[in-house]
């Protein structure tokens, strides 16, 4: 087996804070440990994977033997509807925006199969476009998906200025250049277009409880751990400022994340979680490990 490739953290993402300032919050494995930055509060991984080809093939989305799971899901393709409801306050809210413009244009960054993107399909007026940098994953979403591309935001050449909406699913915390990627996306707005982000919200008070067995720790690729405030602050810092912000719970999130947690410790048992698609369906407010659901807008330069 190979062996891991990290990258070693010097300084906060955040602040530029130095790392030895940083205070240790868990040891997360041999080689790596969260860390929280005394002066911003930024959560992240003192050691981030970047040999993102082993992490997002095949087996981050489909698995037949779960021991080959790498933080990943079991079955991505069965998760398509509770997905969609996760993400319906987006929909929602493209929907609303793009009646007031003439060839809506919307990037889903960290796209996966497409599934949100395809919901508009039958819509003529927006304009759909995805990024998903795990080439399995891509070559599933553009069965269905016009325009997919398969490369990180910073090697492709998009248009400047020319999308209204840009979202990001469950990346952000992936992500070891939050910066790089905000200032992209800012540069390819409109004025005043919006930035959709939904990620694990480490404020959540499972997160003091359950420790290292919080669902979104995944130290193979989830490498920051936002809060509302400084999941404010980063995209403030980038040239956007907050429209909404919700913490969201529900049972879908945790029934999956739960089974997926016991499935790699007992892989015995991952043939009693996978007819939980019932579940994986439903949205019931509980106590799971919890979102973020925030929207952005481009500021105006004055
Ligand atoms: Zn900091």
């Amino acid at each position: 087996m190979k062996d891991n490739i990290y990258l070693d953290q010097k300084k906060c993402i955040l602040c530029g804070n130095p790392i030895n300032n940083c205070i240790e919050l868990l040891s997360l494995n041999e080689d790596q440990t969260l860390l929280k930055c005394p002066v911003c509060g930024l959560i992240f991984n003192n050691k981030m994977r970047i040999d993102f080809d082993v992490i997002y093939g095949k087996n981050y989305y489909e698995v037949d033997n779960v021991k080959d799971q790498c933080g990943g899901y079991f079955n991505y393709s069965s998760i398509e509807i509770g997905l969609n409801k996760d993400y319906y306050f987006a929909y929602k809210y493209i929907l609303n925006k793009s009646r007031d413009k003439k060839n809506f244009k919307l990037l889903d960054i960290g796209c996966g199969y497409g599934f949100f993107l395809k919901q508009f399909l039958a819509d003529n007026n927006i304009i759909l476009e995805g990024i998903e940098t795990s080439s399995y994953a891509a070559s599933v979403a553009e069965k269905s998906i016009p325009k997919i591309y398969d490369k990180p935001l910073g090697e492709i050449n998009l248009e400047k200025k020319s999308y209204d909406a840009v979202l990001m699913f469950e990346v952000i915390e992936h992500l070891i250049n939050p910066f790089e990627y905000l200032q992209k996306i800012n540069e390819l707005l409109i004025d005043g277009g919006y930035l959709i982000i939904s990620t694990p919200n480490i404020s959540n008070i499972t997160f003091k409880l359950l420790k290292k067995k919080w669902p979104a720790i995944h130290p193979e690729t989830h490498n920051i751990y936002y809060t509302p405030k400084t999941l404010v602050k980063i995209c403030e810092e980038n040239g956007f400022e907050l429209v909404s912000l919700q913490q969201k719970n529900t049972l879908r999130k945790s029934v999956n994340h739960i089974s997926r947690k016991i499935s790699m410790k007992i892989p015995q048992t991952s043939i009693i979680f996978k007819p939980l698609k019932v579940i994986d369906d439903m949205i019931i407010p509980f106590p799971s490990g919890g979102s973020i659901n925030a929207i952005f807008r481009k500021k105006e330069i004055i």
